[in-house]
């Protein structure tokens, strides 16, 4: 393992780089500074050393590349690419990569140092990384697209490795970014969340969500009610949320508000899924309810669930006392900022965060890169069996740590992940 780093400065947040879903900036807090006052909460509580602490806020290697795409029309374009690599001492830098106008080195950084936690914390054998490309994949089409990742995937080469650092798909990529990542780099153990057909692994597709809904009924159930009795909102219809909305849907639940871009749809008796979903990934069938509401409306829901599976930073200081779910589950990444976070401690609202939540991914992506590399497929049953049996450990760790330390869900997962990668580094130290 090469042990120069890039860059090794702490990355000052720019609000330029937050994202929100129509691009402006939210209010209140960078995804970095989240991250950052998440880590800083739990070195306060773990036995970590100074100068280890001082690592873990820092990236190991922060890769910034510009490539030019050819358009359909003839013309070039330059776009500018990042992956940021957070920490490897448990394993291979992994995360997803994001086409997105918003993405950043910061926010690049922020959700690198999620994915280092969300790994420890399902413990998975991988570090954390996250990586994108400065570019509104809605202006791209299906050849634009792909040549984009050709380009990415070059640029990246010398980072990027089975051993080294495995992508993944995120916000504005998919299966056959995933695909067209690994033929550039002539390598399929490079990538997870490729096509069935590509070497991808069964399940991987639905598994961040079915982790999200496995996470909402174990945090509901421990509540003492059954989950036939909770009723569920959820923002955002892509992968994360549609995914954990039909699960939760089909273990009983009452599903009663979904959304999408344009806002949600409303039914207090429940809605008909199947009805609401449109043609359009991702996209609803706003006259699926007996009415629409803004997102911001569906956050205030009188539910017993939320499911902010949208995008990050919705929940904040101005909008926490106005949730009445009592069990907020993140689908997305970093949904929740530190001032609404103090908002449901001090309210007793029980967060299951991100990095538990939606860690269905990134395991189904580990279960897909060990069947790559032995040229193996599992069945579906046996994706969900070991997805369902990791992610039920690692909530029952987190809730029973955090009942035991009295401190939050959040701050028990990142007390364990902390700690897991601390004691991973005095390892790789005290090896000869
Ligand atoms: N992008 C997903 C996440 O944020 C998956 C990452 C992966 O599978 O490597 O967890």
């Amino acid at each position: 393992h090469p042990s120069d780093r890039t860059d090794s400065s702490p990355i000052d947040s720019s609000p330029a780089e937050a994202e929100t879903e129509d691009g402006s900036v939210p209010a209140g807090e960078t995804p970095v500074e989240t991250a950052r006052r998440q880590l800083d909460a739990a070195l306060d509580r773990a036995d970590v050393e100074p100068a280890l602490a001082d690592r873990l806020r820092r990236p190991d290697h922060v890769h910034r590349v510009s490539f030019p795409v050819h358009r359909d029309d003839g013309t070039r374009e330059t776009v500018v690419g990042y992956r940021v690599q957070h920490d490897d001492s448990r394993g291979p830098y992994k995360g997803g990569v994001r086409y997105h106008p918003g993405v950043g080195e910061s926010e690049c950084l922020a959700l690198a140092m999620w994915m280092t936690w969300k790994c420890a914390v399902v413990d998975v054998p991988f570090g954390g990384a996250k990586g994108g490309v400065v570019v509104d994949p809605s202006t791209l089409n299906r050849a634009e697209h792909e040549r984009l990742t050709y380009g990415l995937a070059a640029a990246l080469s010398g980072a990027v490795g089975p051993q080294r650092d495995v992508v993944a798909p995120d916000v504005g990529t998919d299966a056959s970014t995933m695909r067209a990542f690994a033929d550039a780099a002539g390598d399929p153990a490079v990538a997870t969340g490729k096509p069935l057909s590509a070497g991808g692994c069964r399940g991987r597709e639905a598994a961040p969500g079915r982790s999200v809904a496995l996470a909402a009924r174990y945090a509901w159930e421990s509540t003492g009610a059954p989950l036939d009795a909770a009723t569920v909102a959820v923002q955002g219809f892509g992968s994360v949320g549609a995914n954990a909305a039909r699960l939760l849907d089909e273990w009983g639940a009452s599903v009663v508000a979904v959304s999408d871009v344009d806002g949600a749809v409303y039914d207090p008796s429940g809605l008909d899924l199947g009805r609401a979903a449109s043609d359009v990934p991702g996209r609803l069938d706003h006259d699926a309810g007996v009415g629409t509401l803004t997102n911001e409306h569906l956050l205030g829901l009188g539910v017993d669930v939320l499911v902010p599976a949208a995008v990050g930073g919705v929940l904040t200081a101005d909008n926490a006392p106005g949730v009445r779910a009592d069990v907020v589950v993140e689908g997305a990444n970093g949904p929740t900022t530190t001032a609404a976070d103090a908002v449901f401690e001090e309210r007793g609202v029980t967060v299951v965060p991100d990095i538990v939540a939606n860690a269905g991914g990134v395991t189904a992506s580990y279960f897909e890169w060990v069947q790559t590399r032995r040229a193996t497929r599992w069945s579906r049953e046996r994706v969900h069996a070991e997805l369902d049996d990791r992610i039920e450990r690692a909530l029952e760790t987190v809730a029973s740590t955090a009942a035991r330390r009295d401190v939050t869900w959040r701050q028990a997962a990142y007390l364990l992940a902390v700690e897991r990668v601390a004691a991973a580094h005095r390892r790789r130290k005290a090896a000869p």
